[in-house]
C-alpha cells in the first residue's frame, strides 16, 4: 500500500497543524483516540442490513463447502469457525479499519479457546470494509471465501519461521494466491460473480488508497490487488484478462510516479493508454509523469523569485514559466497533448484539468502566456471536483492543496486559504488520524498555509509553521531553501534568533531502486516474467534455488544480470558482472544529487563512499548462507567477495528486503 512508501516525517508536522486549527482553538473537545476511525458512508440502518449480508454469504458458504475441502481442517480445530464484525483489526495505536482475517479465536487474557478439546477458530471482518464494498454480497462471498480457505489449507498456525526475506514474501504471496483462488471456487459453487466481487472490491479499496501496485507489493505478504484480480480472472479463463493486466501496468506507473521514477512510469502508462485508448486516465498520468519530467528540468534557483507555492506532485513540484531557459520544450507540448486528450475524453477528469492548469502555470515562453489558461483550467478542475463522483479522496486533497497554492500565486490569499481548510477538514474524513496523512500533503499544506498566514499577517504562526515545515521536509526539497529565507525574513521581523540551516535540516532520503536498465531496456520487481524476458530475451541458465521451491534464479550472461522470480514474477534483479548494468543512487526531490552508481567490481571503500552514512543491515536474499550488506531506504543490497575495505562487489541487487532482522511469520 501507499504507506509502503517511505513516510517518516508527517507526525509531528500534522500536529502542529492541527493545533493550528482554527476549529481547535473554539473549545472543541479532542476526540479520544480510539474513536477516530473513519466516518461510514452507511447509516445505521444500511450497516445493520451489512452485517445481516456478510453473516448470511458466510453460512451460505459454509453450506457449500465440498467434503474434500472440509477434510482440509487440521484435526485439532473445531468447526465451523465462529464469524464476527468488528470495528478495528489493528491496535489501538495502529488501527486497521479495512481489513478481514482468518485467525485463532482467543479469550480476554489472549489464550485460545478451547471446545471438546478442539481449538475454536474465527472469521472476522471490519465494519469500515463493510462499508467502502457497500456490503456487495459478491465481493464478501469473495473476501469471506478467501478467509475460509485460509482455514482450510491450514494456513492459520504454521509455527514461527524466520526466512530470508524475499523466499518469505514469495511464500506469503503462494499461501494468498492459494486462498484467492479456494475462495473464488467456493464463491461460484454458491452462485455469486467472480467478476463483480472484483469491481466491487476493487473500487472499494481504492476508495481508502489501499491499492499497491506489484511494484510496490513485493515486500508485502498480500499481492498486489490486480495481480490478485489478474490471477483470479486468468485461473477462470475470465476474458477480462487483458484489462486486469492493463491495471497492474496502470498501479506500476502509479507506484513509480511515488518514487519519483518518472521515466518508468511513462512507459506504464504509454502501455495502458495504447491498449486502452479510451482510458482517459491513463492519459492523464502520462501527461503528469512527462509534466514532473518537464519541471524536473527547470533552474532551482530561480524558486526564490517565483510566487507559487508549494504544489503536491508525488514529489516533484512546479515553478512558474518566466523561468525556464534550459527546459525541454518538446517534452512540455507532449505534456500537453497527453493532457488535452485526457480532457477530450473526459471534459470533466478533474486531474486532468488540474494538471493542464500547472502546465500553463510553467509555460515555456514565461508566466504571463500561460497565467490566463492556468487560471481557467485550474476553475475548471474546481468545478470538475465538485461533480465527480469518482474522484477518490486522496486526489481530492492533492487537487485541493494544488488549487490553493495556485490562487495564492494568482494573488489571492484568501481564497487559496480556503482552499487549503477545505483540504484540511476533508483529509481528517479520509484518514483515520493525522499519523495517516501522506508526507507530501501535510509538507504542502504547512508551506501554503503559512505562506498565507503570513500575507494575512498572523506573522508569528507563519514563522513557527515555516519552522516545523524545515525540520519535517528533507533539505533536497526544492521548496526547502525558499521556506528557509522566508522564515529567516519572519523571525528577524519579529526579532527571534534564526535557527542555522544545519540545525533544521533532516536527514535527506534516498530514492528507492525499482528498477534495473539494460541496453535492451528496463525490467522492475514486480514485474510478470514473461515481460521480463520479452526485454531480455532467453536466460542462459536457469537454477532452481535449493530448499526454496518455485524460486528460480535466470541468468543472462549478454545482459550481465540474473533474476530471482517464480512462476509469476520477479522479486530481485541481480547484477552479476562488471559488464552489467550500474545501479544509479540518488536524493529524492527533483533537486536529489546524483550519489553515484554502485557496480560490480567496486571497492567496500568506494561503496561507502557512495552511500556514506547510510544505515546498513545484513539480509538474506533466498538463502541465509548467502548474506548482503543491504540499505533499506535505497532497496539495494550489495555482495562482497570478502571482508575489509579492500574487498569487491561481486553482486548489486535491486530488491526489497524490508527493515527489520529476517521476517517472522505465523
Ligand atoms: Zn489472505
Amino acid at each position: 500500500m501507499a504507506r509502503l512508501i517511505a513516510k517518516t516525517l508527517v507526525v509531528a508536522l500534522a500536529g502542529l497543524l492541527l493545533a493550528l486549527d482554527p476549529g481547535a482553538g473554539r473549545g472543541e473537545a479532542a476526540p479520544p483516540a480510539k474513536e477516530k476511525r473513519p466516518a461510514y458512508n452507511a447509516t445505521p440502518a444500511e450497516m445493520a442490513k451489512y452485517e445481516a449480508t456478510a453473516r448470511k454469504v458466510f453460512d451460505d458458504l459454509l453450506a457449500h463447502l465440498t467434503p474434500e475441502e472440509r477434510a482440509g481442517l487440521p484435526a485439532d480445530r473445531a468447526w465451523p469457525p465462529e464469524f464476527e464484525v468488528i470495528e478495528n483489526a489493528g491496535t489501538e495505536q495502529e488501527p486497521d479499519y479495512y481489513n478481514a482475517f482468518a485467525w485463532w479465536q482467543f479469550d480476554a487474557g489472549g489464550n485460545v479457546l478451547v471446545k471438546d478439546g478442539k481449538r475454536i477458530l474465527a472469521v472476522k471482518i471490519t465494519r469500515g470494509y463493510l462499508d467502502i464494498i457497500d456490503g456487495n454480497e459478491h465481493a464478501l462471498a469473495l473476501i469471506l471465501g478467501h478467509e475460509l480457505g485460509h482455514h482450510l489449507l491450514g494456513h492459520v498456525g504454521r509455527p514461527p519461521q524466520t526466512k530470508p526475506a524475499a523466499k518469505d514474501a514469495m511464500d506469503g504471496h503462494r499461501r494468498e494466491a492459494d486462498a484467492d483462488l479456494f475462495g473464488a471456487r467456493l464463491m461460484l459453487r454458491a452462485g455469486y460473480s467472480v467478476r463483480q466481487a472484483v469491481a466491487a472490491k476493487w473500487r472499494g479499496m481504492e476508495r481508502v488508497g489501499h491499492l499497491y501496485s506489484p511494484a510496490g507489493g513485493v515486500c508485502t505478504s498480500h499481492p498486489a490487488t490486480a495481480d490478485r484480480a489478474a490471477r483470479l480472472t486468468a485461473l477462470l479463463a475470465a476474458p477480462a484478462a487483458p484489462l486486469w493486466r492493463s491495471m497492474a501496468a496502470f498501479e506500476n506507473g502509479v507506484t513509480f510516479l511515488t518514487v519519483e521514477d518518472y521515466a518508468a512510469a511513462e512507459l506504464c502508462f504509454e502501455r495502458v493508454a495504447r491498449e486502452f485508448p479510451a482510458c482517459y486516465e491513463a492519459w492523464a498520468n502520462l501527461g503528469y509523469a512527462r509534466l514532473m519530467r518537464y519541471c524536473g528540468t527547470l533552474s532551482p534557483a530561480a524558486l526564490r523569485e517565483l510566487e507559487v507555492g508549494h504544489l503536491v506532485g508525488t514529489g516533484a513540484y512546479q515553478t512558474a514559466g518566466s523561468l525556464v531557459r534550459a527546459s525541454n520544450t518538446k517534452l512540455w507540448e507532449q505534456a500537453k497533448v497527453d493532457l488535452e486528450r485526457a480532457v477530450r475524453l473526459n471534459p470533466k477528469a478533474a486531474p486532468a484539468l488540474a494538471s493542464l492548469g500547472l502546465l500553463h502555470l510553467v509555460h515555456p515562453t514565461g508566466k504571463a502566456a500561460g497565467i490566463g489558461d492556468a487560471e481557467r483550467y485550474l476553475a475548471a478542475a474546481v468545478a470538475a471536483l465538485d461533480a465527480e463522483a469518482g474522484v477518490d479522496g486522496q486526489t481530492r486533497l492533492t487537487l485541493l492543496v494544488n488549487l490553493g497554492a495556485a490562487r495564492i500565486a494568482a494573488g489571492r490569499p484568501a481564497e487559496g486559504k480556503r482552499l487549503l481548510e477545505q483540504a484540511r477538514e476533508l483529509a481528517r474524513k479520509v484518514y483515520p488520524t493525522a499519523d495517516y496523512w501522506p508526507d507530501e500533503f501535510a509538507s504542502a499544506l504547512a508551506f501554503n498555509t503559512a505562506v498565507a498566514m503570513t500575507a494575512e499577517g498572523e506573522v508569528a504562526a507563519a514563522a513557527r509553521l515555516f519552522e516545523a515545515y524545515l525540520q519535517n521536509t528533507a533539505p533536497t526539497n526544492r521548496w526547502w531553501a525558499v521556506a528557509y529565507a522566508r522564515y529567516a525574513d519572519l523571525c528577524r521581523e519579529l526579532g527571534k534568533t534564526v535557527r542555522p540551516r544545519d540545525e533544521l535540516a533532516g536527514r535527506t532520503q534516498l530514492r528507492r531502486r525499482l528498477t534495473v536498465t539494460v541496453a535492451a531496456g528496463t525490467v522492475h520487481l514486480g514485474q510478470p516474467v514473461a515481460e521480463a524476458l520479452g526485454v531480455l530475451g532467453a536466460p542462459t541458465r536457469v537454477t532452481a534455488e535449493k530448499g526454496a521451491s518455485g524460486i528460480r534464479r535466470l541468468r543472462f550472461e549478454r545482459h550481465g544480470v540474473e533474476l530471482v522470480a517464480d512462476d509469476d514474477e520477479v522479486y530481485a534483479v541481480v547484477v552479476i558482472a562488471e559488464s552489467g548494468p550500474g545501479v544509479p543512487v540518488s536524493e529524492v526531490g527533483p533537486d536529489g544529487r546524483e550519489l553515484g552508481t554502485l557496480r560490480v567490481g567496486m571497492t567496500r571503500k568506494q561503496v561507502r563512499e557512495v552511500l556514506r552514512g547510510r544505515p546498513v543491515v545484513d539480509r538474506s536474499l533466498t538463502t541465509f548462507r548467502e548474506e548482503f550488506e543491504y540499505y533499506p531506504g535505497l532497496g539495494v543490497a550489495v555482495k562482497y567477495d570478502g571482508d575489509g575495505p579492500g574487498a569487491a562487489v561481486v553482486a548489486v541487487v535491486v530488491a526489497q528486503l524490508g527493515n527489520r532482522t529476517g521476517v517472522m511469520t505465523n
